[in-house]
């Protein structure tokens, strides 16, 4: 690839622009991100001030990678003091300076999600969780096109949307009493701010000169018309984006703000771009290939110089667990240099998916493989806490020696060893340099703690140990299920987790993946076991114990190999603006991508947008691409005849573009696309 520092002469043009407006408006990888990088090295160049130039990303992660890109431009210093974050924290800082002018203390708390639902179930009056998860919904809809609770009432269709537009009233009345804010007002509040206090207004104007913001297609309506005020008459600022990857509407971002910002600002210079430098032409001919079913806001050009590159290739896979083998494989395989691609890094890898609970089946696979990999966009399976718990557990099982793990198990659940307790512990430990397992078991501990908490700490110091033996000498699935369903019955974890949440069916899907968990450490077990097709095949048997060390092993290896080289899991949301060589895309089926619930329709606006996250999906990889489809998945504890998304016929993959192995499978596959195709067209 080029030198960091080249532009083309159209990025060149949005570079130097700095008389006025000025929207970038331009088809993935074209370097839109980029142009912001460099805009701020050419505004410092131009006299401005680091503290003076605020650029807004979507996430906070890309507000931290685009800090690190400015640094290489700018030098540390400058880096430092630049404003670089989200419309969020921006508001954040806007809020704790002079959210008293609006009756907000300095020291005010941020709302998360579960403490809203819980001020709504208690203002509205309902111990009824999924209403007050719709209000929550209503209520944050509202704020971000700027409606108030009487503006919300009066405009409310229903019975069902008045009574939410009342509860957010009273919702508003204890925020302000609490001085408390959620997240919607991070916006909606400095909004406010700046709109009502002339003062304040001047003062920020003046502080921050100029703003430049990425992903614009994402912005909300409140969060345009902070914007809007943030840089007031003069209008200086830089925008980018593109029509084709607004894929938050569902969160109330709005493309009219596309549209406005013409009519807003009229002296607007848009630029278009329209060199790709990220992807090959066939990945790139595909993406265009399936935006083009979608009606076009504006004309975009895209053309990439990087020659055809391999094949765009359909994976078709008999169920997730196939699927996800066959992804791992190929990944493995590609990075060993096995294939026509250049060796790879872990990090040259993504796995993307629509929805999160398909992160799953991957993760287990992966850590099968021993292959380190990040999830981002959603939690881990293995970093939920239940998880962790059992993972403590198996770990201090394995290495009685292991302190954290040892911490965690003692008091999970809580068996009446104090925090005191473990603090003399830790102490007395500290100071013979043992671990605290064998701390437990010394003479002298009498010197350091009660009695009576030397009572409880040898009882669960014995208990360890019998589990230990009894772990040890399990072996098969079969035998392993019931011995670690004991387990969990003897710590009373169930009812552990039921105490720790007030949201019943919170604390159910907790239990849900400890049995899951449970599942999969039994299997690891081996002996006879059933596969997904009912076919019984024997492997060899372990014992727990053996199988809890391989998989502390593999605990201890993802959490030592940080963040850096690894492959990334993510959902096609949360990779929005990211690239990587190698990208699967997975689960590309009807009812997944396009994604839809049994209890909502597919409207046109709403298929429209999962085409767009196809788009965007497509356009994150760099060299190569694979898309897989299943001939039968999992809906809710059945299987489903997998339909292939509509989305692979419309990439229009010709035979030289399409590569499937064997030769008859694909005959029928395209066949199927066609019918299909043929059939969407109808609809
Ligand atoms: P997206 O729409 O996905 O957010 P984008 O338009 O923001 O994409 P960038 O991420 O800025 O695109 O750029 C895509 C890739 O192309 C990056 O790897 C970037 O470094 C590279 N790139 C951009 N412009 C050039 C250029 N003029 N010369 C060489 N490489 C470039
Ligand atoms: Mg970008």
């Amino acid at each position: 690839m080029s030198a960091p520092a080249t532009l083309n002469p159209a990025q060149l043009e949005a570079v130097h622009y700095l008389q006025g407006p000025c929207l970038v408006l331009a088809g993935a990888g074209s370097g839109k991100t980029r142009v912001i990088t460099h805009k701020i090295a050419r505004l410092l160049q131009a006299g401005y001030a680091p503290g003076q130039i605020a650029a807004i990303t979507f996430t906070n992660k890309a507000a931290e990678e685009m800090r690190e890109r400015a640094k290489d431009l700018v030098g540390p210093r400058a880096a430092k003091h630049l404003v670089i974050s989200t419309f969020h924290s921006l508001g954040v800082r806007l809020l704790r300076e002079d959210g008293q002018r609006l009756g907000l203390k300095p020291q005010f708390s941020i709302l998360d999600s579960d403490d809203v639902l819980s001020i709504l179930r208690d203002a509205g009056g309902t111990t009824d969780a999924a209403l007050a998860r719709r209000w929550q919904w209503a209520i944050s809809l509202w704020k971000n096109q700027g409606l108030t609770s009487e503006q919300a009432e009066a405009a409310a269709r229903d019975d069902d949307e008045r009574v939410a537009a009342r509860v957010m009233k009273l919702y508003e009345e204890r925020l302000l009493a609490y001085q408390a804010v959620d997240f919607d007002d991070l916006i909606g509040l400095p909004l406010k701010l700046l709109q009502r206090d002339a003062e304040a207004r001047a003062k920020w104007q003046d502080t921050l000169r100029y703003v430049l913001v990425d992903e614009y297609q994402d912005t909300n309506a409140v969060q345009y018309e902070l914007l809007k005020a943030l840089v007031g008459e003069r209008g200086m600022f830089t925008a980018v984006g593109d029509d084709d990857q607004s894929i938050y509407g569902w969160r109330g971002a709005t493309i009219e703000n596309l549209k406005r910002l013409p009519q807003d600002f009229p002296q607007l210079k848009i630029i278009p771009l329209e060199q790709n430098y990220r992807s090959t032409g066939n990945i790139l001919r595909a993406a265009n290939n399936v935006i083009a079913a979608n009606p076009k806001l504006f004309e975009k050009k895209l053309w990439s110089e990087y020659g055809d590159g391999e094949p765009v290739r359909v994976m078709e896979c008999d169920n997730e667990e196939h699927e996800a083998e066959r992804a791992v494989a190929r990944i493995q395989s590609i990075r060993a240099g096995a294939t026509t691609q250049a060796p790879a890094e872990w990090s040259d890898f993504a796995i993307l998916y629509r929805a999160n609970h398909q992160a799953r089946v991957l993760e287990q696979a992966l850590r099968k493989a021993q292959i380190p990999y990040k999830v981002s966009g959603g939690q881990s399976f293995f970093d939920r806490a239940e998880i962790k718990d059992l993972c403590a557990w198996l770990r201090l099982l394995v290495n009685n020696d292991d302190d954290p793990a040892f911490l965690r198990a003692v008091t999970t659940p809580k068996r009446g060893i104090g925090h005191q307790t473990l603090a003399n512990l830790g102490e007395f430990a500290a100071k013979w340099k043992v671990s605290l397992f064998e701390a437990l078991f010394a003479d002298s501990l009498s010197t350091a703690v009660s009695a009576r908490a030397i009572g409880s700490l040898h009882e669960f110091g014995r208990y360890v140990n019998d589990l230990e033996y009894r772990f040890r000498h399990t072996l098969g699935a079969e035998a392993a299920k019931p011995v670690l369903l004991e387990w969990l019955k003897e710590i009373g974890y169930e009812q552990h987790l039921y105490d720790g949440e007030d949201n019943e069916k919170i604390a159910a899907n907790r239990w849900q993946n400890v049995l899951d968990f449970i599942d999969w450490v039994a299997r690891r077990c081996g002996g006879q076991l059933e596969t997904e097709g009912g076919i019984t095949e024997e492997t060899e048997r372990k014992s727990i114990l053996e199988v809890a060390q391989s998989i502390s092993v593999i605990l201890s290896l993802a959490e030592r190999g940080g963040d850096s080289n690894v492959v990334t899991l993510s959902t096609l949301h949360a990779s929005k603006g990211l690239e990587w060589p190698h990208v699967v895309l997975v689960g590309v089926n009807e009812g997944l991508l396009p994604f839809k619930s049994e209890d909502e329709e597919m409207t046109p606006q709403r298929l429209e947008e999962e085409r767009r996250l196809m788009y965007v999906g497509i356009t994150r990889a760099r060299q190569t691409l694979v898309v897989s489809t299943l001939r039968r998945r999992k809906k809710g504890r059945e299987y489903v005849q997998g339909i292939p998304s509509r989305f692979i016929a419309e990439m229009k993959l010709d035979e030289k573009t399409m590569k499937e192995d064997p030769r008859e499978k694909l005959k029928a596959l395209r066949a199927e696309f066609a019918r299909r195709a043929a059939q969407s067209k109808a609809a």
